[in-house]
């Protein structure tokens, strides 16, 4: 019977757009990239996608699908360990494993499948799972799943980390789990500390790399690369729908052991379908091009450099950031929405955030870079900045 819970969820809607927090999805008929036709006609410069180094619609992954499909087919039908496994998903997993330097790694279809799977197959209620108040909700759902006790600290704060590993020594086993990158401000976590407090509390750690691998440390090996811990990190979690390539898929890489029993326990590698070939063999090309060059990371450094020194000279507070991620600071969230609106008809599509999902008092402009970019679109996008602060009177 839909008729009550279909009032139901009429007021539950009502209440989301009165609240002002319905989302509208805008609808973009061209391949993802700088600049992007939205179903208006106007071409527009995108600066919130996710990606970083333009790969989203780079021909030499384009034909890598194409080749995979070739070869390999159209999809798989199976999971890995029914029949879903073709040699090309073994050589993806070994490239990610070269990538990070790890053991070995173990794909899903997704970045929050991985995250979903991580933590019920290795830990259960005598453990700890130590999570950054900030991580990404996938990691959370990942959480709930397992029976391991749950600590939060606050976002990077490493005293109430301390704390947090105090009160949880009585478990058998302990993990701290932070985002490398987090994804509204663009601050990292400061991995140097997490690791030197694993180390005098004994406890393992986990990364997830979704925002930073690619973009950040400098041949975009993400966190551990930056902080030069390499090989101390015993869980990287990650997708290849960000930084590379941006189609789908996910992937856990790490520990040896951890990996293993993944492959035989994690409900979603166990439960769902294969990444199909086309996907499997651009990530494999992708992977090649991270090996032979670092002009992407280069040419994204530059941009994010560029653009944050024009932005702040234009008078504008930017969160401190160590990656592609930049937050114009607004406060308020009407002006957040306005100001983004403005943009975005000056030829400039980017997204306001306000309460929930940045704190309350917090909104803001998030501007995401990208290797994508000319030097053209980033001037058009400041300039754009600077006439609407001054309408605004945001800027003097
Ligand atoms: C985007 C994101 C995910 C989810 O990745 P998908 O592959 O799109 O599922 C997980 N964790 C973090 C930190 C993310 O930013």
């Amino acid at each position: 019977m839909y008729g009550k819970i279909k009032e139901h969820l009429q007021e539950e809607l009502k209440s989301i757009k009165d609240a002002g927090l319905y989302k509208e999805e805008r609808i973009i008929v061209s391949p993802q990239g700088a600049e992007i036709k939205i179903e208006s006609g106007d071409t527009v410069i995108n600066f919130c996608a996710n990606n970083y180094l333009g790969l989203s619609n780079h021909p030499a992954l384009i034909q890598a699908a194409r080749e995979g499909m070739a070869s390999h087919g159209f999809g798989m039908s199976s999971v890995r360990f029914i029949c879903g496994t073709q040699d090309i998903h073994k050589t993806l997993e070994r490239k990610i494993s070269e990538f990070f330097g790890t053991d070995d790694t173990i794909l899903y279809a997704a970045c929050f499948d991985a995250n979903g799977g991580v933590f019920e197959p290795i830990l259960t209620k005598e453990d700890a799972i130590i999570s950054d108040s900030l991580n990404h909700a996938s990691i959370i759902d990942g959480v709930r799943l397992c029976k391991a006790q749950r600590y939060r600290y606050q976002n990077a704060d490493m005293e109430d980390l301390e704390e947090k590993l105090k009160e949880a020594q009585e478990q058998r086993f302990r993990i701290i789990v932070t985002d490398g990158v987090f994804s509204m401000d663009g601050n990292v976590a400061p991995m140097d500390k997490i690791i030197e407090l694993a180390e005098k509390y004994d406890a393992l750690v986990m990364v997830d790399e979704a925002h930073s691998a690619g973009v950040v440390g400098e041949t975009g090996r993400g966190v551990t690369e930056l902080f030069d811990i390499r090989g101390k990190v015993d869980i990287i979690t990650g997708t290849l729908g960000k930084a590379f390539g941006g189609a789908i898929g996910g992937f856990t890489t790490g520990r040896k052991e951890i990996i293993d029993l993944l492959r035989q326990r994690s409900r979603p590698y166990l439960f769902s379908n294969s990444i199909p070939p086309a996907v499997v063999n651009a990530g494999i090309r992708m992977f090649d091009m991270m090996a032979e060059t670092h002009e992407l990371q280069e040419k994204l450094q530059r941009n994010t450099k560029y653009f944050m020194d024009k932005m702040k000279d234009a008078g504008f507070e930017i969160k401190p950031t160590e990656s592609a991620i930049i937050a114009v600071m607004l406060y308020d969230a009407p002006l957040s929405q306005k100001f983004a609106a403005k943009l975005l008809d000056e030829g400039i599509y980017v997204i306001g955030f306000y309460y929930p999902v940045v704190p309350k008092g917090q909104a803001r402009i998030r501007v995401q870079i990208s290797a994508a970019h000319d030097t053209k679109h980033l001037d058009k996008c400041v300039d754009a900045f600077k006439k609407i602060g001054k309408e605004l009177k945001v800027l003097k």
